[in-house]
C-alpha cells in the first residue's frame, strides 16, 4: 500500500516523543519527574460529575446527538460570554460546541485553506495550528514571538506577499508556551491587519480563566471588529480540569461557525450527549473551583520561578496559563538541557525547538504537577546547581 504524502510528512507530536523517552527511563527504573506536559493534575469538580452520572441513566443520552450540540448547552455557553466578557452571542449561529478545541483547530483550516494558501501561525506555538493547515494543504508561515516585543506577533513585519497570500492568522492568548498575555488594543491591531488583507483571526483561549494576581484576560470577542473578523477557540479542559471529557467550543462570526458546522457534520457526529450536561454544569454551576485551582497554580508558579531564579535561570513570571517559559543558559541549545535533566536528575522538561525555531533558547515547565512531585523536582534540580552555568 501507499500511505498519502500528507502522512509520510506528519512531523511526530512533540509529546509522544517526550513521552517515549520517559517510558525509557521509568523502564530503567528511573523515578521520572515531568513537567513537560500541560494536563491539569486536579481532578473534575464533583457538582460536573454529577451531571454526568445523573444524565448518563437517561436513554435520551444513549442516542446519536446533533452535531450542533444541544440548544441547552449553546445557550449555556453565550450565557457564560455574556457573564464573563459582556460579549453577546447568538446561540443559533455564532457558537458550536467541539469534541475538544484541539478538534476544532485541526478541522477549521479545511474551511480557508486550499492548495498553497498561506496561515500565519506563531512562532513558537501550539503545533496544531501548523499541522492543521499543512494536512489542508498549505503552508504555514511562522510569525516569530520575541521576548522583546513581549511575545506578541510583530504583523506590520509579515512581508506584503506573504499577508497578500494568507487567508488566516492563528493568535493565541494567554499563550502556549510562553505564558504571555494580550489586551483589547493589541487584538485591535490584529483586527486591522486582517481587514486590510481580507485575512481570517482564529485566536485560540482555552487559558483565559487559568490567571494569577488578580489578572483577568481578555477575550478576542471583546475587542471592536473581532465578530467580523473572525472567531475564538475556547475549551473547558484547563478552566474546568476537563481533558479527558473532551469539550470546547468555537465562538463569533457567524459565516466561519457556519462553515465549521458544515466540515463537522459531514465528519462527526457531535459530543456524547451526557458529557455535553457537564458542560452546562460547569459553566451554570458554581465558578469557585476557578480561583481554587487558580491559588494552586500561583503558589506552584511562585514556588519554581523561586526556585530557579537561584540557580541563575531567567524567568518572567507570567500573569496566565499553566506554563512558565525559562531561558537556558548561555552555549546550551534547548535539547542540551533537557535531556541534561532528565539524563541527570530523571527531571522533564520540554524543549522551546518542539513549539518552532523561535522556541529555541527556552524551555517550557508546566504547573500542572502536584506538589510533593514539584519539591522533590526542585530539590533534583537544585542538586544539579552551578553545574549549568558554564
Ligand atoms: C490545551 C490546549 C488546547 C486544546 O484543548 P482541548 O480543548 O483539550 O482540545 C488548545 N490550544 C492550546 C494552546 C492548548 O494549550
Amino acid at each position: 500500500m501507499r500511505l498519502a504524502q500528507r502522512v509520510e510528512e506528519l512531523p511526530a507530536y512533540l509529546f509522544a516523543e517526550i513521552s517515549r523517552n520517559i517510558a525509557e527511563k521509568r523502564a530503567q527504573g528511573v523515578d521520572v519527574i515531568s513537567f513537560a506536559i500541560g494536563d491539569p493534575d486536579l481532578p473534575t469538580p464533583d457538582h460536573i460529575i454529577d451531571a454526568l452520572t445523573k444524565s448518563a441513566r437517561d436513554p435520551a443520552n444513549h442516542r446519536y446527538p446533533e452535531s450542533e450540540g444541544l440548544l441547552e448547552l449553546r445557550e449555556a455557553m453565550a450565557g457564560w460570554y455574556k457573564r464573563r466578557f459582556g460579549v453577546e452571542l447568538d446561540p443559533q449561529h455564532e457558537i458550536l460546541p467541539l469534541i475538544g478545541s484541539k478538534e476544532g483547530i485541526g478541522h477549521i483550516a479545511l474551511c480557508f485553506i486550499e492548495r498553497g494558501d498561506v496561515a500565519l501561525v506563531p512562532d513558537p506555538g501550539y503545533p496544531v495550528y501548523a499541522v492543521g493547515t499543512a494536512l489542508a494543504g498549505g503552508e504555514p508561515y511562522y510569525v516569530p514571538l520575541t521576548e522583546e516585543n513581549e511575545f506578541l506577533p510583530d504583523l506590520d513585519a509579515v512581508p506584503e506577499q506573504i499577508a497578500r497570500r494568507a487567508k488566516v492568522l492563528w493568535l493565541n492568548y494567554p499563550n502556549n508556551p510562553t505564558g504571555a498575555v494580550a489586551d483589547r488594543d493589541f487584538f485591535e491591531r490584529a483586527v486591522a491587519f486582517a481587514r486590510q488583507y481580507d485575512i481570517a483571526i482564529l485566536h485560540d483561549g482555552p487559558y483565559s480563566e487559568v490567571a494569577f494576581d488578580g489578572y483577568r484576560p481578555t477575550s478576542f470577542l471583546q475587542a471592536d471588529g473581532a465578530r467580523d473578523a473572525g472567531i475564538e477557540f475556547h475549551s473547558l479542559s484547563k478552566t474546568y480540569n476537563m481533558t479527558g471529557w473532551r469539550i470546547g467550543m468555537a465562538a463569533g462570526n457567524a459565516t466561519v461557525i457556519d462553515a465549521l458546522m458544515r466540515v463537522k457534520s459531514n465528519l462527526d457526529s457531535g459530543i456524547p450527549q451526557a458529557i455535553q450536561r457537564m458542560a452546562i454544569a460547569a459553566f451554570e454551576g458554581s465558578q469557585d473551583c476557578i480561583d481554587e485551582h487558580n491559588r494552586i497554580y500561583q503558589g506552584r508558579r511562585d514556588r519554581l520561578v523561586g526556585a530557579l531564579t537561584k540557580l541563575g535561570l531567567r524567568i518572567r513570571p507570567p500573569l496566565a496559563s499553566l506554563y512558565l517559559w525559562v531561558r537556558v543558559p548561555e552555549d546550551t541549545t534547548s535539547v542540551q538541557f533537557a535531556t541534561r535533566l532528565l539524563d541527570e536528575v530523571g527531571v522533564v522538561v520540554t524543549p522551546g525547538i518542539g513549539y518552532g525555531p523561535s522556541g529555541e533558547g527556552y524551555v517550557r515547565l508546566s504547573l500542572t504537577i502536584p506538589d510533593e512531585r514539584l519539591e522533590e523536582g526542585v530539590r533534583r534540580m537544585e542538586s544539579l546547581a552551578g553545574g549549568w552555568a558554564q
